[in-house]
């Protein structure tokens, strides 16, 4: 069996560029003892990847240049040297930017393609879904009438923040860029306010957003949106800090004055807590509670997802720059080969 592979060909510097990507076709083995021949349908592209592509020590180890990249997948069994699955179960896998793969079955887990379709392992279901669910209610812990502030909104991660806050009784306030972004909050998704970080009035939509302050402020982004956030947060608000992605390209520190001595005395003085997390820290206490909750807020329309699912392996490099960049809405899924399931 042939597998077509999207490697890295060199640390990006900024921006990735196509020349940071190599792609090749190698021959794989035969699944051995244990082992299971998959074909990728579906590959997840998600911000962290970034971080994989530099040296820059981090809370996992960067991808080797000349390596398949990392990521998660939904794939069909081909074949399988392991009694617990059979050919066809579609399985979630972290196969990374390939067509095909060799795998151990332990930590690969069968998806139940009747339920949920099965593309929603990548996003509302799994990773980034339950990112939104253990670092909201783990670290934010909404009360019901507190504002709630998350940005990149419309993104997997952003847009269970706001809903699972609705559910949990609070406000919840989307930050998103552009106008059909902030639209798809309020009309889509069911958040109180939208504010578009994009528009020349960005501050004054957010004042204007948060009547009451804000209580929890999700941070997906930093940059110039947190910095305007942290002039509206209210005493004892919380902060979980989920990721930074307007600096994951960044090749100097940002201009202007230093804002951290303002946001210390911020700290200190609304007694704000700040906790930054990796999700699966919270596998193990909150894996099954999301899992029964979430499917049931999917199944029941209380949450509501959307995907950005591009065509073919070979257009990743490109998705996922757009990624950082905002290009997608919603969450943006590679689709390698056909779904047997839709
Ligand atoms: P998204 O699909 O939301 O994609 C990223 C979005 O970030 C873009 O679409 C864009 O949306 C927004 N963005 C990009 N640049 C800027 C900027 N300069 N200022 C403001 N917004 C910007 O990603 P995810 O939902 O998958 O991830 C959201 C965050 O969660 C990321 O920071 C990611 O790294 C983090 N994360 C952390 C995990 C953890 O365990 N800690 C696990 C999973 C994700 P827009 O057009 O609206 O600006």
């Amino acid at each position: 069996m042939k597998s077509t592979q999207i490697r890295l060909a060199s640390r990006p510097v900024g921006v990735p560029a196509e020349a940071d990507f190599d792609t090749v076709e190698v021959s794989l083995p035969d699944p051995g003892e244990g082992q299971l021949l998959l074909r990728v349908i579906y590959l997840s592209l998600d911000p962290y990847m970034r971080g994989r592509m530099s040296a820059a020590r981090s809370y996992a180890d960067p991808v080797d240049v000349g390596a398949v990249l990392v990521g998660g997948t939904v794939c069909e069994v081909l074949e399988s040297s392991d009694p617990k699955f059979a050919a066809g179960d579609i399985v979630l896998s972290y196969s990374g930017w390939q067509t095909h793969d060799v795998a151990d079955a332990r930590g690969i887990r069968r998806l139940d393609s009747a339920t949920t379709p099965i593309s929603t392992a990548l996003g509302v279901l799994g990773m980034p879904g339950f990112t939104a669910y253990a670092g909201l209610l783990e670290i934010g812990r909404p009360k019901p009438g507190e504002t709630v502030v998350v940005a990149a909104a419309t993104g997997p991660v952003g847009s269970a923040v706001g809903q699972i806050a609705k559910i949990k009784g609070a406000r919840a306030v989307g930050i998103a860029g552009g106008a059909d972004k902030c639209r798809a909050l309020t009309e889509e998704f069911g958040f109180d306010a939208a504010v578009d970080h994009r528009a020349p009035d960005f501050v004054d939509q957010l004042k204007a957003g948060v009547p009451d302050g804000i209580d929890v402020y999700f941070e997906n982004v930093g940059g110039p949106v947190s910095d305007a956030v942290a002039k509206r947060l209210n005493r004892f608000a919380r902060i979980p800090v989920c990721g930074l992605v307007s600096g994951y390209n960044a090749t100097a520190a940002p201009e202007g004055p230093d804002l951290l001595p303002d946001f210390l005395r911020r700290v200190l003085t609304q007694s704000l807590t700040v906790r930054g997390f990796i999700q699966d820290e919270f596998v193990p206490a909150q894996h099954q509670n999301f899992v029964r909750e979430m499917t049931g807020w999917v199944a029941d329309g209380s949450v509501r997802y959307r995907e950005d699912v591009v065509a073919g392996l070979d257009s990743a490099p490109g998705a996922f720059r757009g990624l950082l960049a905002g290009h997608n809405f919603g969450k943006l899924i590679v689709q390698v080969s056909d779904d047997p399931t839709s």
